[in-house]
């Protein structure tokens, strides 16, 4: 009942703000080098990854979802531009970069579409997942696959709470707890961490200073269903931009699909001329 009723109370809330609701003055991030974990890639293709049948990360592939092939992204930077460890954590809506590189994001996980992992083996298109234990916990092992063809797995609470109205202790064992159970289900442990609705506020900085996540991500863009919401006027995507999207739910969803929405807003990033680069290579 419980498990159902914030499932409910979220959709509604996602609806809403489409969780992207007021966020406190995002400042472009601080310092520290950055030797931080690079995800493994690996593969459980059925098709012989890298053999001769294999056109995973291929104009083909891109061609296959009906998007414009992207350019491959630059290598990973020797330094991540945005350095942590040492103070409060820096709070990132987009990293200081000249390439035409920017940041996928996926956050919640409420929707489990077999075709998404389908889709993102073919594309290899990198991206960070911001997972709620209450929402991934009917399926924990959906978000496996993604995490094995490299994609992280992030800290966004325990139960998706709005955490300027909570106190710091109950920040602290939203991100905390959130901060072991990834750990337990998936093996790494969480290195970033999404506040709900982009809210959060000096105690969310200390406890997550506690808690271990290095950095606060929020966003520039928002992926609606079809649509890009951008933050700036001249609506257009701007080098290092990070973009918010979501596991949406089938209500949320309605007669469109995961796959179709994610290739909308590949599609809107490809026709700007940019790529899409892995956030935990730069922060
Ligand atoms: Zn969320």
């Amino acid at each position: 009942m419980r498990r159902k009723a914030a499932g409910l109370i979220l959709s509604g809330l996602l609806l809403a703000t489409g969780c992207s609701a007021g966020s406190s003055s995002p400042n472009a991030a601080p310092t520290a080098s950055g030797t931080g974990p690079s995800a493994a890639p690996s593969s459980d293709g059925s098709t012989a990854p890298g053999g001769p049948d294999d056109t995973s990360g291929t104009a083909d592939a891109f061609r296959k979802w009906k998007i414009k092939p992207m350019a491959q992204a630059p290598a990973a930077p020797k330094t991540k531009p945005v350095r942590t460890g040492s103070g409060a954590p820096p709070v990132v809506s987009d990293i200081p970069t000249r390439e035409k590189i920017v940041f996928v994001t996926f956050d919640d996980g409420a929707e489990k579409d077999p075709k998404f992992v389908t889709m993102m083996r073919e594309l290899k298109v990198p991206f960070t997942m911001f997972l709620t234990d209450d929402i991934i916990r009917s399926d924990y092992g959906y978000f496996k696959p993604l995490q094995e063809l490299g994609n992280a797995i992030q800290n966004h609470t325990l139960s998706h709470p709005n955490l300027r109205t909570e106190s710091e202790s109950a920040q602290r064992h939203e991100i905390c707890t959130q901060q072991t159970k990834l750990k337990a289900e998936y093996g790494t442990t969480p290195h970033l961490f999404r506040p709900p609705y982009g809210n959060w506020n000096e105690d969310t900085r200390t406890a997550v200073k506690a808690c271990g996540p290095q950095a606060i991500i929020l966003w520039r863009e928002s992926m609606q269903i079809k649509g890009m919401q951008y933050q700036r006027g001249d609506k257009k995507l701007h080098p290092g931009d990070i973009i918010l999207a979501h596991f949406r739910g089938p209500s949320e969803l309605k007669g469109t699909s995961m796959t179709e929405m994610t290739a909308n807003m590949l599609r809107m990033i490809s026709d700007q001329g940019f790529t899409v680069a892995r956030l935990e290579d730069y922060v």
